[in-house]
């Protein structure tokens, strides 16, 4: 990443950093600094610093979100992706959260639905010298056989269950983090694969916006990717 166009919002970040993520608990290192090193406003509607820091989620195109920071750091930290490990996100959308996970996994695969989010992203992790990703456009709710199994699997849009194929590409000791349930009412899901099988856990109340295709809602699949 070129130093001088990153540090001239490192105070919002840092703060950022302090007030919405350090004082609720998140504690893992490298998750906080990975969040210090990425330029958020570089991945929102105009660049606008004063809402890259706001503590909430926030409008992007087709009718999709960037998420809080809070989520992205719980949903990493929780994820626990080392150095040599490979991640799968499903749901790139800004390219935020996969720029967070860049630099702390070995490889991340990323699939987005809409072309017209996917292509930007890729621009702007290019731009951050980010080179360990590889994108994919079209429906992630079934994942990425060829690539698999993955150490984590991070899921950033809401699904009716835990998608099988999902279940299926996820190596033993692995981690997937992914919103469950309806709307109104998700849940943000640890599921660790053992040898025995998988176990799963409650990490925090959320809302997400849902996750289409195959393993998706019915009818969050109006439009084709
Ligand atoms: N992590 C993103 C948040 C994106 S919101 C960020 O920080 O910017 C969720 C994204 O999931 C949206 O971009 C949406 O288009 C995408 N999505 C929904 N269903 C999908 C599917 N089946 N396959 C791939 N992407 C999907």
């Amino acid at each position: 990443m070129d130093p001088s166009r990153l540090n001239a919002c490192q105070a919002q970040r840092d703060q950022m950093i302090r007030t919405q993520l350090v004082a609720r608990g998140v504690g893992a290192p490298g998750v906080l600094e990975a969040m210090r090193r990425v330029p958020r406003e570089w991945f929102v509607a105009g660049g606008s610093v004063e809402r890259a820091y706001e503590d909430a989620a926030l409008p992007v195109d087709c009718g999709q979100t960037i998420s809080q920071p809070y989520i992205v750091a719980r949903m990493t930290e929780a994820l626990e992706p080392g150095p040599q490990d490979r991640v799968l996100e499903i749901g790139t959308g800004t390219g935020y959260q996969t720029a967070v996970l860049a630099l702390l996994a070995g490889q991340v695969y990323t699939i987005e639905w809409y072309a017209k989010l996917l292509v930007p992203a890729a621009e702007r992790l290019a731009a951050l010298g980010i080179r360990n990703v590889t994108f994919r456009c079209g429906d992630g709710s079934e994942g990425w056989p060829e690539h698999a199994p993955y150490d984590g699997i991070l899921v950033t849009a809401g699904a009716p269950r835990p998608p099988l194929p999902l279940l299926e590409q996820l190596a033993v000791g692995g981690r997937m983090v992914l919103p469950v349930g309806p709307p109104e009412e998700e849940s943000l899901l640890v599921i660790r694969r053992t040898a025995a099988g998988y176990e799963q856990r409650e990490l925090l109340r959320c809302r997400f916006v849902p996750l289409r295709g195959r393993e998706g809602w019915p009818d969050a699949s109006m439009t084709d990717p």
